[in-house]
């Protein structure tokens, strides 16, 4: 079996495009990759408009070690963000087309499952205003959608420092989403790197009371002793520290592993050279006891391959998910995926995937030009910069 045709296909929402791509195989099978790639769409599609004939065009999908290692090297030059998107595509897509020729979901080609349900988290359900009275309802109807884990960053624009009525006004909104979710209900902080070390231990401190179940990447991404000395301040509060989802290569994780600075990984399958490449992660990160809760921000496929992941990967956490709440019509463009209840997804059904993609929906929903900046005020509005590129 050969790759026959590869077609990138965007879909377009008021914060994100979602870049998908239809690999289809001389013996007919057709399978489907996917990727929210944040604010370099063109970065993604130009490198992936030289990437498929030199690669893709005239492979075995059942090869997939063999593409992904030439996709990373005989380019010669270094892989980050790009090229691991676009590698990520493509190799998603090839287990689609490998679960469906051996009629198989792909985690039974992965090791086969060790759990019977997933746990979920909910992300995106704060788009309203940065106010706990409105933080308090949002973090309700997470529950009434049957969720019970959530996320959230109530750091505004904070970058480096906050002043300190800001540090109060995040204290109030983290009390309000604890007090909406009741003690049981796990709360996550996300902090998108925006600290340096002492106030992410500041924060850390203050919020601690509020029992969350991860501080994430407290610091930006490129420095792991800056995050090791975050973590090392971090751990006596009794706070997991989790990172990576800026991570695209296993190189750059063994500074993180060596140092143990976290201890909780984040790698984003579609921006990490795909399934194979997040699992073999997992099972480096096992050696150090530490768990994966992959990141997804992505729609439908990205969702699949994080929970064919989930359902063979043993030292598995939780799951990320953003599309039961911010633009939930994007689930339309790739339906099978099971849903969200009391908390967990039930194992995703085969063959591959177990999603059929909809080419209709991402017609009807063009590209649109935003820019999602999460040093902008009102960000987690989530309603883009409108007419920038
Ligand atoms: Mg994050």
């Amino acid at each position: 079996m050969r790759i026959s045709k590869v077609t990138p296909l965007v879909l377009g929402t008021p914060w994100r495009n979602l870049t998908f791509l239809k690999v289809e195989t001389d013996e007919g099978l057709t399978g489907v990759g996917e990727a929210r790639v944040l604010n370099r769409t063109d970065g993604v599609l130009g490198y992936l408009s030289e990437a498929i004939p030199r690669y893709m065009l005239g492979s075995d999908p059942f090869q997939i070690e063999r593409l992904v290692q030439r996709m990373f090297r005989e380019d010669y030059g270094r892989a980050g963000e790009i090229i691991m998107t676009a590698t990520a595509l493509v190799e998603v897509a090839c287990w689609d087309i490998v679960g469906k020729a051996l009629e198989q979901p792909v985690y039974r080609l992965l090791g086969g499952e060790v759990r019977d349900r997933i746990k979920a988290y909910a992300n995106g359900w704060y788009t309203v205003e940065r106010t706990p009275g409105e933080f308090h309802e949002a973090a309700k109807t997470v529950l009434e959608k049957g969720y019970r884990a959530l996320k959230f960053d109530p750091f505004g624009a904070g970058f480096y420092e906050l002043e300190r009525a800001e540090k109060l006004r995040v204290i109030e909104l983290v009390e309000a989403v604890r007090d909406a979710v009741g003690p049981d209900v796990e709360i996550m902080i996300e902090m998108h790197g925006r600290f340096n070390p002492v106030t992410a231990i500041e924060l850390t401190r203050e919020l601690a009371r509020f029992r969350p179940s991860w501080v994430e990447e407290p610091v930006p991404p490129e420095n792991i002793a800056a995050l090791r000395k975050a973590s090392d301040a971090i751990a006596p509060l009794g706070v997991p520290v989790a990172t990576g989802e800026r991570m695209h290569t296993m190189y750059e994780y063994r500074e993180l592993f060596e140092m143990q600075a976290a201890d909780i990984i984040q790698p984003d399958i579609t921006h990490f050279g795909g399934i194979l490449n997040t699992k073999k992660l997992a099972a480096w990160a096992e050696s150090y006891y530490v768990l994966i809760a992959p990141h997804n921000v992505g729609g439908p496929v990205s969702t699949a391959a994080a929970l064919h992941l989930a359902a063979c990967t043993t030292n598995f956490k939780i799951q990320e998910h953003f599309n039961d709440f911010a633009d939930a019509f994007v689930l339309e463009a790739a339906p099978g995926l099971p849903k969200v209840v009391d908390g967990y997804f039930s194992l995703p059904q085969g063959p591959g995937l177990g999603v059929t993609l909809d080419e209709d929906v991402i017609a009807a929903n063009p590209r649109q030009k935003v820019h999602l900046n999460l040093f902008a005020e009102d960000w987690h509005k989530r309603g883009g910069e409108k007419g920038t590129t």
